[in-house]
């Protein structure tokens, strides 16, 4: 399949990782809207978190897990935003289910 971040997950593109394990991979984003700014995918292709059932939604929470694991090695203690854009008027542009961890400055709500 051609999916950039399915071949983010397997190493065939490069990133540069901040974590990974059997499920998820983490790495930075290539244009960061924070001095902190994350991505966590699922290693399996799931086009978007329109897709999770009951049977792929364990993914989601271990991504959450990970996440507050990234957000405290980052010192991000002042708070921060964990977000996944869903198809088009959600802004989806890369079609692999991603969330994205940003944080090192105030956010600003609602976003755009
Ligand atoms: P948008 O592109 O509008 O932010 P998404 O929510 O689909 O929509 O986010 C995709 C994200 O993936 C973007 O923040 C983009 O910078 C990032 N990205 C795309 N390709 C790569 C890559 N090869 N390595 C790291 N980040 C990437």
């Amino acid at each position: 399949m051609d999916c950039v971040f399915c071949k983010i997950a397997s190493g065939e593109i490069p990133s540069t990782r901040v974590y990974e394990d059997d499920l998820c991979v983490a790495f930075k984003d290539l244009e960061p809207q924070a001095p902190v700014h994350l991505l966590i995918i699922p290693r399996a292709h799931i086009a978007s978190v329109a897709e999770i059932t009951p049977e792929n939604s364990a993914i989601v929470a271990h991504i959450f897990e990970v996440a507050a694991k990234l957000a405290k090695e980052n010192h991000l203690e002042n708070g921060w935003r964990i977000v996944s854009n869903v198809g088009e008027d959600g802004g989806q542009s890369v079609k692999h289910m991603h969330f994205h961890l940003l944080g090192g400055r105030a956010m600003a709500w609602p976003p755009g």
